[in-house]
């Protein structure tokens, strides 16, 4: 399985473009099987919609309510050399289907943090006539970002806060154990980490939208955070990463002020682990994910994209009464992953994974399979 593809430091280097298209039409057949419970959303902008959560909240806005969606993402075209990345294809499968099922769809490819990206979505929500948006999905992984007022490019790492930390992880190249070591970040590295990870750019989308008058009353907007177990706990949440998700989701309160002059609310919620291109390169994820999958799995709670989304519309977003949240107001669907009986159980296969024993006492292939897939290699 996957014998040929070229994997590097969790990016994979090779696809296949009928791969790609497949996946998405397999996640478009899931979504219109999903019944269409409910009239909202109607018009939904997603950033970062070309995989991963934003794709599955596009294909269950658009196939599993019937809404017009706009979707933003970047993503490296074809050329003589090479082919495009993933993204590309999904969003050329996305527009075809979409296009044949009668579903208004616009996708444009840009740098979402820049101001000309702004504005051609401002542009493009006129000329197709869009309905303002009732629902903004802000689903950005990115490891670098230009300040659009400064100039200034800031860039992620991936690193613990404070002090050093060596974690377990699996190099999915060979699916051998081995262990990272992780310095401490700088302050600057913190601050950066924040600036392209965290609430700064999906602020200035809103405040956009809402100056255009692009925001339909009682708007709803969302963003994903993740929180994750103890293992992951010194490289994550209480690394710059988790420092960069506090502010996101300092953020969507900042964001409740400003809409509630027009009815609408701003969320993050905490998703649950799961196998995409940005969390494949996050070191610890991977050998986590894979435990966790066995031990969901066994118990009949995995999820994937696509059944988070379709949780956090119908069970969230979307019901009767108000929004649940927790007490820092955050949605979760997080909910099962944190589980105390499914942590115990990926922690018992943490007290016995070895080289030895990995692939037994994880669920690899289920992981490499997901992998994979996301590249069109499946099977
Ligand atoms: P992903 O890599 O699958 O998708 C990222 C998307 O962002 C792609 O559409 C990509 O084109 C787009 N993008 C990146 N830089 C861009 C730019 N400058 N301009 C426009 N588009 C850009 O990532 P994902 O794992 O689905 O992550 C989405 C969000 O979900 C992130 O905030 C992540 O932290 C969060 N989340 C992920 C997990 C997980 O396990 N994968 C769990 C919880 C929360």
């Amino acid at each position: 399985m996957g014998a040929t593809a070229r994997i590097s430091n969790g990016i994979c280097l090779d696809m296949n473009p009928a791969g790609c298209e497949g996946l998405v039409l397999e996640q478009i057949k899931a979504a219109g099987d999903m019944d269409r419970q409910g009239k909202e959303p109607r018009s939904v902008l997603v950033l970062g919609a070309s995989g991963g959560y934003g794709l599955s909240a596009r294909i269950f806005s658009a196939f599993g309510k019937g809404a017009q969606t706009m979707g933003v993402s970047l993503e490296r075209a074809p050329c003589e050399k090479r082919g495009g990345s993933p993204g590309w294809y999904n969003n050329i499968a996305f527009e075809t289907v979409a296009k044949q099922a009668n579903l208004k769809a616009v996708t444009l490819q840009g740098d979402a943090f820049s101001e000309a990206t702004k504005l051609q979505v401002v542009e493009a929500a006129r000329e197709h006539q869009f309905e303002p948006f009732d629902l903004v999905v802000y689903s950005l992984a990115s490891p670098v970002r230009t300040d659009p007022e400064t100039g200034v490019t800031h860039r992620t790492t991936i690193k613990p806060i404070g002090q050093p930390t060596s974690t377990l992880t699996i190099n999915l190249a060979n699916g051998q154990l081995k262990n990272v070591s992780l310095n401490p970040a700088t302050e600057a590295e913190i601050a950066d980490t924040i600036k392209v990870m965290g609430g700064e750019d999906w602020k200035l989308w809103m405040n956009k939208l809402h100056e255009e008058g692009l925001l339909a009353t009682g708007v709803k907007t969302v963003a994903f955070s993740y929180i994750g177990p103890p293992v992951s706990n010194d490289i994550y949440r209480s690394g710059t990463l988790g420092r960069a998700k506090e502010h996101l989701e300092a953020t969507a309160h900042e964001l409740a002020s400003l809409l509630e002059t027009i009815g609408g609310s701003a969320y993050v919620a905490v998703c649950k682990a799961v196998v995409t291109r940005a969390s494949a390169v996050i070191p610890a994820m991977p050998l986590y994910i894979a435990a966790l999958f066995r031990v969901m799995k066994d118990m009949d709670l995995h999820e994937d994209c696509l059944q988070q989304i379709k949780r956090l519309f119908r069970e969230r977003l979307y019901t009767d009464g108000k929004v649940p949240v927790d007490n820092e107001g955050r949605i979760r669907i997080d909910d099962w992953e944190l589980r105390t009986d499914v942590q115990e159980k990926v922690a018992e296969i943490y007290s016995k994974v070895n080289n030895e024993n990995v692939w037994s006492l994880v669920d690899f292939e289920g992981y490499q399979n997901d992998f994979l897939a996301l590249h069109g290699l499946k099977g």
